[in-house]
């Protein structure tokens, strides 16, 4: 990523290559109509790729997460990593490894963590955000929450990034697809592209 001293793909995290080049160029494109709003940053991949986008535009972007795992990165689950655990509460924490991921990455500057749920950092944003990106957790009603609090905070013209949208269900898990297909069916969005599992849409009214 341009300007960066770490490669994003070094950084723990779910998101390819391509899928990471496609954030940067839309954080480029979308950060002038305002804030690049990111749902999910778990230690920070996907963020260094939307940052590097914003910085070429003079934007910045909002990193809203807990920090306390989404349901698959609880112990016992298929995403868990034991090195994420607090030991001294033995609960997941990924803010110190995200704190870490944009302090060796000199993106401290750009990128405002939000440490809160979706929905209640999404009640205390009143503006209109350039681009939204979820990759929050996978669970229906967290994928349907994350969609209904920041979908209308998609300014005109900008874009709504969704991750691991795999239609098959096979292929992964389906609310993010869900989501996918409502923002299609709301009358605001029009699908625009994809890579790999990323689909994005852009606000047409
Ligand atoms: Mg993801």
């Amino acid at each position: 990523v341009t300007g960066s001293p770490v490669d994003p793909q070094s950084v723990k995290g779910f998101l390819s290559s391509e899928e990471g080049a496609a954030l940067t160029d839309l954080a480029r494109a979308c950060a002038p109509l305002g804030p690049v709003v990111e749902i999910g940053s778990y230690v920070g991949r996907s963020t260094l790729y939307l940052a590097a986008g914003a910085r070429e535009a003079g934007g910045v972007v909002i990193a809203v997460d807990h920090h306390r795992g989404s349901e698959e990165h609880q112990p016992g689950e298929a995403w868990h990593d034991p090195e994420l655990v607090d030991p001294e509460t033995g609960r997941v924490n990924t803010l110190p490894a995200f704190l870490e991921t944009l302090e060796r990455a000199g993106a401290r500057d750009v990128v405002q963590p939000v440490v809160a749920r979706s929905p209640d950092a999404a009640r205390a944003f009143a503006g209109e955000a350039g681009l939204v990106f979820i990759d929050g957790g996978h669970a229906l009603r967290t994928a349907l929450a994350d969609w209904r609090a920041w979908g209308p905070k998609v300014a005109p013209a900008g874009v709504l990034a969704i991750h691991d949208v795999f239609p098959d269900a096979r292929d992964g898990g389906r609310p993010p697809h869900e989501i996918w297909l409502r923002a299609k069916a709301s009358g605001l969005f029009d699908p625009v592209g994809g890579a790999g599992s990323l689909m994005w849409l852009r606000r047409v009214g």
